[in-house]
């Protein structure tokens, strides 16, 4: 029999080989902006809580710590259960034995999923990009004609014109917007008559 004290460091190990961005992004509802988010352990209006590649630093608190720290601050758990709960959201085998055939499956699979995650993201935030351009490109133009022509403008350009604030907000979103607001727009029927959503 393995004894178990001698599994758990390197259990540790193995659950810290999963980055803490993607710890974040799967543990907690909000998305980063600039590698930082607002600090889940105190109250904040402007985000302090930074982002690295192994862990997190709080400047407003001080809290500090890697992903099982995180998970064991956010959910009041012992190390070791917050490294289980990461391992099963990864698919990470929990043992520490030769990985069993069903291991390996559950690892695959998580793998695949997170892939197609990733290029869902991939594929949305480019027509954010894309529809971006196109909505600033079709602003730039209306403000272009008002400019040159003030009231002489064409009459059947008016209600561009007054879809002119519009756009621009909607240029706003794609441009600096967070990927809710971002997802927001690519479902809302107003904006979806203006542009064809590809993708
Ligand atoms: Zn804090």
């Amino acid at each position: 029999m393995i004894n178990s004290v001698s599994i758990v460091p390197d259990f540790f190990q193995r659950v810290k080989t999963i980055s803490f961005p993607e710890v974040i992004r799967v543990f907690y509802d909000e998305e980063p902006r600039r590698s930082k988010i607002h600090c889940p352990f105190h109250e904040e209006k402007t985000p302090s809580f930074h982002i690295y590649e192994n862990g997190f630093f709080c400047f407003s608190c001080g809290e500090k710590g890697d992903s099982i720290d995180f998970i064991v601050k956010l959910y009041n758990l012992r190390p070791i259960n917050a490294a289980k709960l990461i391992a099963e959201r990864f698919g990470l085998p929990v043992s520490n034995g030769p990985l069993s055939r069903q291991d390996m499956l559950r690892l695959a699979r998580a793998k695949a999923e997170r892939l197609r995650e990733k290029r869902l993201k991939e594929a949305f935030d480019n027509w954010a990009r894309l529809a971006g351009q196109q909505v600033r490109i079709l602003a730039e133009a209306i403000r272009l004609q008002l400019e040159e022509k003030g009231l002489d403008i064409e009459e059947d350009l008016l209600p561009l014109v007054h879809e002119l604030p519009r756009l621009e907000w909607w240029a706003n979103i794609l441009a600096e917007g967070t990927g809710e607001e971002k997802l927001e727009l690519f479902r809302n029927k107003d904006f979806r008559r203006w542009f064809t959503c590809k993708n």
